[in-house]
């Protein structure tokens, strides 16, 4: 029988642990995938650090994947073997609930999530629905887009909900604000990056992809903002982000956990700011994204980890030592 390597978290606070197991077969409508690269999200350290309730233990974390087909289930269609594929976050949802039918698939009801309720890319392979799951091509390297499936995905939708704007801004500039800063420069908008206070070889990596002003997160932009995404975990930032944007602005924030927000004069929400969450993704995010990213020349910078070392890299995450997206590689 065929073996397998995944990083698995036994329980929430403990470092992930190397196992060995057989492949799996893949149930009907699923397909295995080979996995060639997988990124680590900030979503990964919420689950390992016990920040999101009820993962379903034991977990294999991931849920940036790129490989290729290693074996189609019973009823696969669209897919052939060996050919490259993503899978997102958003493993499966029931098709049936209000928000499945009505194009919010994102806040369905019962949903599957990759690497938290069911198991995720860090590991050689992964078993996947396939109707989740996207057709990559073959332009780009594997671990280089990798961050596509998540900071692209989820931050596109962010960017999106962020509105038509031309002043945009960036709070944490990690792996998905690095990626919408190049959307960004290409559509013409202009990026205002908010970093950790004095981090300025954050601050020169966001002005080196395109960013116009970069500061720290306490710091005022030098114009009011029609909008600001906040990618980094602290709550704080939604009041600094409400005070940075214009009448009629909206803060959207895209991470999935965050720290408790402060309480703030009603003056900072007041002239029709908006303040908004954003969950997940749809297919039709992904869709879009993974059309716009290649026309917008989106390269991601990537420090690539050996699958052993995933505790490293969630570690170098975790202490904001990383410019750009960590990537495990099998
Ligand atoms: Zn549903
Ligand atoms: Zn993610």
């Amino acid at each position: 029988m065929a073996t397998m390597h995944a990083m698995v978290l036994d329980a929430p606070h403990t470092p992930l642990v190397m196992r060995e197991r057989p492949v799996p077969a893949p149930g009907p409508g699923e397909i295995v995938v080979a996995v060639a690269a997988c990124g680590v999200c900030r979503t990964d350290l919420h689950v390992v650090d016990g920040e999101l309730e009820h993962p379903t233990l034991p977990i294999v974390p991931g849920h940036e994947i790129v490989g290729r087909v290693a074996a189609l289930g019973q009823g696969v269609s669209g897919f052939s073997i060996g050919e490259r594929v993503g899978v997102p976050w958003l493993g499966a949802t029931c098709g049936v609930c209000p928000y499945c039918c009505s194009s919010t698939e994102n806040l369905c009801d019962m949903p599957v999530f990759t690497g938290y309720t069911r198991d995720g890319g860090y590991a050689t392979h992964a078993v996947a629905d396939a109707r989740f799951c996207f057709p990559l091509g073959e332009a780009g390297e594997d671990a280089e887009i990798a961050p596509w499936l998540c900071a692209g995905l989820i931050g596109w939708r962010s960017y999106r909900l962020a509105g038509e704007g031309k002043t945009l801004g960036l709070y944490g500039f990690g792996a998905a604000a690095h990626i919408l800063a190049q959307v960004a420069r290409w559509q013409g908008r202009r990026v205002f990056a908010f970093t950790r206070k004095g981090d300025t070889a954050a601050q020169d990596f966001a002005r080196s992809l395109g960013a116009v002003w970069a500061g720290g997160s306490e710091e005022a932009p030098p114009e009011p903002l029609d909008a600001a995404i906040i990618f980094a975990p602290v709550g704080a930032l939604v009041p600094a982000a409400l005070k940075a944007v214009r009448k009629g602005g909206r803060v959207v924030c895209g991470g999935i956990h965050m720290s408790d927000i402060p309480s703030f004069p009603y003056s900072l929400l007041w002239e029709e700011r908006h303040v908004m969450s954003v969950a997940n993704l749809t297919r039709s995010d992904a869709h879009e994204f993974l059309q716009v990213a290649p026309k917008a020349g989106v390269h991601c910078e990537v420090t690539r980890y050996p699958l052993a070392r995933a505790n490293e890299a969630l570690a170098d995450l975790r202490e904001g030592r990383l410019q750009g997206a960590a990537v495990l590689i099998p």
